[in-house]
């Protein structure tokens, strides 16, 4: 048998979908091929990660995660190994709060589950990945990015939680009162300088500034956004898309 066919059959072999004649002649292969042999174990470490991540207990885990931390208001999820376990917590006006644990095989399978959902690629636990998960919550879109990082304690993931339907805020639905508001509009109005707007993940830099190009956004200026990503779409205002992969950065 030649590599290139015993490569065609590895997986269906490892499935145990072969006839007798085809498994006896690719095992001949595999035992005097090192290099098929080689590719034949690492096959099998994925199917076995994506069998444990198919069961229904972890897919119903996952499921359950997604849903109660869109229902909490989360605007992140993480999943994070720490000493023996691994702790899942959801991001709540800018803070963590931990929901609950998982031991490190579950750990494993829900992470294996989380990248399968956002089109990662499940075999490669090395490196660094991104995806998205579309899910449909009470009628909703929402739509999730998905960022997994591998650390010593297994893969980290991170969920970003963006609810596609939501509608931004008004400057006026702020809260801003007195003052503040009153500085903020001068602010913005000024025909040069810049507005740095900080704080942590979830404080709502991202709805006050999309506030302010919406205030902004009478045809009278030019508007135009660099972002990453662009989390909402708004008429009049020439929103830029970070991508990084074919060099379009901030700069
Ligand atoms: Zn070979």
């Amino acid at each position: 048998m030649k590599c290139e066919t015993c490569r065609d059959l590895l997986t269906a072999y490892l499935k145990e979908e072969l006839e007798k004649e085809e498994r006896e002649r690719l095992e001949e292969h595999l035992a005097s091929c090192a290099e098929c042999a080689k590719e034949a174990e690492g096959a099998r470490k994925v199917l076995a990660l994506v069998e444990q991540a198919s069961d229904p207990a972890v897919v119903s885990l996952v499921n359950g995660l997604i849903h109660e931390g869109i229902k909490a208001r989360a605007s992140d999820i993480h999943i994070q190994g720490i000493a023996d376990h691994a702790s899942v917590r959801y991001r709540v006006d800018g803070v963590l709060r931990e929901v609950r644990d998982l031991d490190r095989n579950t750990q494993t399978a829900a992470v294996t589950r989380i990248k399968q959902m956002s089109g990662m690629n499940v075999a490669e636990r090395r490196l660094p990945q991104d995806g998205r998960i579309h899910v449909l919550h009470e009628g909703k879109e929402y739509d999730l990015r998905v960022a997994t990082v591998p650390a010593v304690l297994g893969e980290t993931v991170v969920m970003r939680i963006l609810d596609r339907g939501m509608l931004p805020v008004s400057l006026d639905q702020m809260g801003l009162r007195g003052e503040t508001r009153q500085e903020l509009e001068v602010l913005i109005h000024k025909p040069c300088g810049m507005l740095i707007v900080s704080g942590p993940t979830g404080s709502g830099k991202t709805t006050t500034l999309y506030a302010l190009m919406q205030h902004l956004n009478d045809r009278k200026y030019h508007l135009m956004s660099v972002e990453d990503p662009v989390e909402f779409q708004i008429d009049g205002v020439t929103q830029i898309h970070i991508n990084r992969k074919v060099g379009l950065d901030f700069v």
